[in-house]
């Protein structure tokens, strides 16, 4: 591909207030790539619980191929209250994880401005959260033993692999490296006698092979109590599936609204597409009255152009909506009166405002 031909997103708005979020965020988009002269070029995808419901899956049978000729993957929100979770998890987003080796799931944590977040405490957060994506706890490997027999159990087996620990690892060790140089690695390895130790060891050969100081494994129990008493304390935090994915949500939470909250799945090193899709859902409690907070998808896409490089769009993109914040404009989710609409417009136009 040349250097001038545009960068191609693979859009999926998805159900609920994905419908009404998406566009938002497309605004913003366009406003911002036309100030900085960049070309993206978007493909939508009509796939989610419409097309579930006409067509029995997800996604076309060839939706893998179809997603593969893409440079990123732009996600509102899939579900609804009829389709059972395991569908959306199972026919679209694990598939495409896996798929595209999307190895790192990356929440930023931040208080923003206006925002007051649960913690008694004005002191800003500011973390990013790195959480291993495709092995660890969430192995299929494991069963029933003794069915319905007095000593019935069941076992799951946790694995780590080598390569899997080592590139998780480099990725936060990097980022770390362009942030503070603090990484903190979540352990259990006092009760996880096996396969914790093994994810501590990685985790501290390649942090020193990183050329970052070191790093600071704290016991998942501590941590997690950190993370309400002392959250600015932190700043890049690595963990594996099970205990990224529930520190990941306590991040969330200590910043005030799920409405806010962006992440993305990674292909760090731009072999496969990445998927960019904030952390909240379809929402249909409050879909179709155009009251849905933005900033999750519009953080996100922020997210999106600094994976695709754009750094200095995506830095404009995330200050537009905190200059937006700052000036007491806000969706009802956050004490506000403004709509969608409302707020985006303000965004777009603080966008074009520039700096
Ligand atoms: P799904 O099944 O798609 O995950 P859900 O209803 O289980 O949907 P969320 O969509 O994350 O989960 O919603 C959780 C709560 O947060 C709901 O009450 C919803 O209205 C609220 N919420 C989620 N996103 C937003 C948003 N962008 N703006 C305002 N409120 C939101
Ligand atoms: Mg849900």
């Amino acid at each position: 591909m040349s250097e001038n031909s545009p960068q191609r997103i693979a859009v999926v708005a998805g159900d609920g207030i994905g419908q009404e979020v998406m566009p938002a965020a497309l605004a913003c988009l366009d406003a911002v790539t036309e100030r900085h002269g960049i070309r993206l070029e978007y493909t939508h995808l009509d796939w989610g619980s419409d097309f579930y419901r006409e067509h029995g899956s997800m996604m076309p049978a060839d939706g893998l191929d179809e997603l593969s000729r893409h440079d990123a993957i732009f996600l509102g929100a899939v579900g609804a209250p009829d389709i059972p979770d395991t569908e959306t998890l199972w026919g679209l987003l694990i598939p495409i994880r896996r798929a595209f080796d999307q190895y790192v799931n990356l929440r930023p944590v931040r208080t923003l401005p206006g925002v007051p977040g649960p913690l008694a405490t004005d002191r800003p957060i500011d973390m990013m959260i790195v959480r291993e994506n495709t092995e660890g706890e969430y192995s299929e490997i494991g069963g029933r033993l003794y069915r319905g027999r007095p000593q019935e159990a069941a076992v799951q087996e946790t694995v780590f692999t080598r390569l899997g620990v080592s590139r998780v690892a480099r990725y936060a060790a990097d980022l770390a490296l362009s942030r503070s140089g603090r990484l903190t690695s979540a352990t259990k390895s006092n009760g996880i006698i096996h396969t914790m130790p093994f994810w501590d060891e990685i985790v501290a050969e390649t942090a020193a092979a990183s050329g970052l100081g070191g790093v600071d494994s704290v016991l998942v129990d501590a941590l997690a109590a950190r993370f309400v008493l002392q959250p600015w304390s932190l700043d890049v935090v690595v963990a594996s599936n099970l205990l990224g994915d529930i520190l990941s949500d306590l991040g969330s939470a200590l910043t005030g609204s799920i409405g806010v909250a962006p992440s993305a799945n990674l292909n760090p090193e731009g072999i496969h597409p990445s998927l960019f899709e904030p952390v909240h859902g379809s929402a249909p409690d409050i879909a179709g009255k155009g009251i849905a907070n933005p900033i999750g998808q519009i953080w996100t896409a922020a997210m999106m152009l600094d994976h695709l490089g754009h750094r200095a769009a995506a830095a404009e993109q995330i200050a537009a909506f905190e200059r937006v914040l700052d000036a007491g404009i806000c969706t009802g989710d956050l004490g506000g009166t403004a709509s969608t609409a409302e707020f985006t417009d303000a965004v777009v136009r603080e966008i074009r405002r520039g700096e």
